[in-house]
């Protein structure tokens, strides 16, 4: 029996094994790393453990630290997620022989899948369909040539011990071959620390189809259908759904007994995924098999109604699988979308950096979020660069997929860069939603998902101009409160419609607004939603006060509003230019200097009165004041060339 169990990960996936473990009565005990200890994981958690460092290797990947905070917790087992120790075949022994429970199979399976090279002999034993290639004990150039011949280019060389997308290479000809094989052992000896290679036929525009299997200590083995996880970028998931669409019943039928026969031939427990490509014909290949619980596991749960982690724990306890083949339901579609801190316009490198804004989509049915952070949390350059699961499942693939597209809409991240407008793409893509889905979706519609930034036009700036006036945080309560709009700073006239000057910054791009009338428009906080009437038209839009900052939703992209004070970036950018100009409309209040005069870096040359406030316009560097082109209580328009300055003699 576990009453208590330990999970050895953080993150989404750690939160949502604390959630089954919970619901079984469990008692869940969190380890985390130095600079995770306010981590939603340890805050969830009935009791917390640390293991030091930042690095996964200083924390989450210390064995020994994580059995002895096993021990001193009184955890019965261990659940170890995915990545860091789940495929560790070391540790699974390492339980074992400390009276613990690994929630996963037996190190022996772990063994026989987690060489590439090792799980395909395997696999060719147990006559399950192969992609051609080689993955042979022979590790010269001479042996992958020949073996890229007999197959034919464009072959795909893949690290045996690899993982990630890490050490693959594509090599379109025996030319190419010398050094792409060079370089792939180099990549995958300091990824693996093994730079042992295999070759494999590259499959042109394949599926990534991949069946999830569960098997007891009994020996009884069943599929809970597939996942088609096609849509990749570096070879890596973004989006997962389940079923894989427009797959034959015969053709499931036929992954789903290949990937239990591919389990049972390694003796498998527990939760596992095999994983095929799937080509133009319906012939299937077996890539490789997962011997844990994947990323895409919820949109399995959606259309099976199953909790994977509750099978997890209950077969790890020894108890029998909880359906036969016949039961398993099948009901609906499920698409999931990977939330990543990303740079999607340089080649998704991860990112990192404060969450500042952080809204998840509203809960609903058939709505589900996987997540393990909260606003103000760091994206951590340490560990995996995900932020969020978002999960929709609907009766049909357009339903889910429709639903997903508005919880995408509902979703605002601000401070870390991520690939939410680059999810939104894919899933309002016409290709997309016909389920025109292969491996190479991502490189075929890359102009369309990585569009160059759309220049914002004049309907975006005087929207964000609105929105400024009736939304922007207020400076602070007991001013307003006290003072009330004699102290507010927006042209507000009694008796009249509201009119003032904005300066907004969006994008890099800087604009001012001489009056904006937001009569007929307003703001509601409660629900987040800026309401504008234009004559016949009322139009609404998401918008979020964060701070000194706005947040619009426009054109499906949040974008971030801010002020800028004109003046002030005049006295900073526009001195060295010789003349400085009026950077707004509004009246020359006071001139201080006259032609001929020196003046100090800093100096007040003219003070302007503009938006009901004084700015000082001054000198950037010393020199000397060549001519001023204005007079005292002058209206001057934005742009009119003030003072002239030239350099001190
Ligand atoms: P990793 O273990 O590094 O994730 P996989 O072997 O699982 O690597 O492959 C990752 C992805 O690479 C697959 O989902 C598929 O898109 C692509 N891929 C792998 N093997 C082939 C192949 N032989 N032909 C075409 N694409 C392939």
């Amino acid at each position: 029996m576990i009453n208590t169990l330990l999970i050895a990960n953080r993150g989404e996936i750690a939160c949502r094994i604390m959630r089954t473990a919970r619901e079984l009565g469990m008692t869940t005990v969190a380890v985390h790393s130095d600079i995770d200890h306010q981590a939603q994981h340890v805050l969830q958690a009935d009791l917390a453990i640390g293991l030091g460092g930042a690095k996964p290797a200083d924390s989450y990947l210390l064995m020994d630290r994580i059995l002895a905070a096993a021990h001193a917790s009184g955890a019965q087992a261990i659940h170890p997620g995915y990545g860091f120790l789940s495929e560790n075949a070391d540790f699974a022994r390492a339980c074992e022989a400390h009276g613990l429970i690994f929630v996963g199979p037996p190190a022996s399976a772990i063994d026989a899948m987690g060489s590439k090279s090792a799980a395909k002999s395997l696999m060719e034993q147990a006559n399950v369909p192969l992609v051609p290639g080689y993955h042979g004990e022979a590790q010269d150039l001479q042996a992958f040539l020949d073996a890229a011949a007999a197959i034919g280019y464009p072959v795909l060389l893949k690290a045996t011990a690899g993982g990630g997308g890490k050490g693959m290479k594509i090599v379109e000809s025996a030319a190419a071959m010398a050094e792409a094989f060079a370089s792939a052992q180099r990549e995958a000896q300091s990824a693996f620390g093994d730079a042992r290679m295999l070759v494999e036929k590259y499959l042109l525009q394949p599926r990534h189809v991949e069946v999830q299997v569960f098997c007891d200590q009994q020996g009884n083995g069943i599929y809970l259908h597939e996942r088609d996880c096609s849509i990749q970028r570096r070879h890596q998931k973004v989006v997962e759904e389940a079923p894989a669409p427009g797959l034959p019943p015969e053709l499931r039928r036929a992954m789903g007994a290949a990937a239990v026969k591919a389990a049972q031939a390694i003796g498998y427990v527990g939760a596992g995924t095999v994983e095929f490509l799937l080509d133009a014909r319906g012939e299937f290949f077996f890539m490789e098999m997962n011997t844990r619980l994947q990323v895409e596991h919820p949109v399995t749960e959606a259309i099976t109604g199953q909790d994977l982690v509750a099978w997890q724990l209950r077969i790890a306890q020894g108890e029998q699988l909880p359906l036969t083949q016949q039961q398993v339901p099948l009901r609906g579609h499920a698409i999931e979308v990977r939330l990543y801190a990303e740079d999607t316009d340089n080649d998704f490198l991860p990112a990192s950096g404060t969450l500042k804004l952080y809204r998840e989509p509203a809960g609903g049915a058939g709505r589900r979020v996987d997540s393990g952070v909260v606003e103000g949390d760091v994206v951590s350059p340490f560990y995996d660069p995900m932020i969020a699961k978002l999960i929709a499942w609907g009766e049909t693939r357009e339903e889910a997929r429709l639903s997903l597209l508005n919880m995408l809409r509902e979703t605002v991240v601000a401070g870390v860069q991520t690939n939410l407008s680059f999810l939104s793409r894919i899933l309002a893509h016409p290709a997309f939603a016909r389920a025109e889905v292969d491996t190479g979706f991502i490189p075929r519609h890359a102009e369309q998902l990585l569009p160059a930034a759309e220049p914002l036009d004049d309907r975006f700036w005087h929207t964000a101009a609105k929105a400024w006036l009736l939304a922007r945080p207020v400076r602070s309560a007991a001013t307003a409160a006290t003072a009330g709009p004699w102290a507010e700073l927006n042209s507000w006239r009694a008796g009249l419609p509201a009119r003032s000057r904005v300066h907004l910054r969006c994008a890099d791009l800087d604009r001012s607004f001489a009056a904006v009338d937001v009569s007929g428009c307003s703001y509601d906080p409660a629900t987040r939603t800026l309401l504008l009437t234009d004559g016949q038209q009322r139009c609404r839009y998401p918008l979020l006060v964060g701070g000194q900052v706005l947040y619009l939703q426009w054109a499906n992209t949040w974008q971030r509003i801010e002020p800028f004070d004109p003046i002030a970036e005049v006295e900073h950018s526009q001195q060295h230019a010789g003349g400085l100009q009026a950077p707004m409309n509004g009246s020359v209040v006071r001139v201080m200097v006259e032609p001929g005069q020196q003046v100090e870096a800093g100096a007040v040359l003219l003070v302007l009165e503009a938006m009901k406030m004084e700015h000082s316009i001054r000198a950037a560097e010393a020199g000397r004041v060549k001519a001023v082109f204005c007079s005292e209580g002058e209206l001057i328009a934005d742009g009119t060339l003030l003072v002239e300055m030239e350099d001190a003699p």
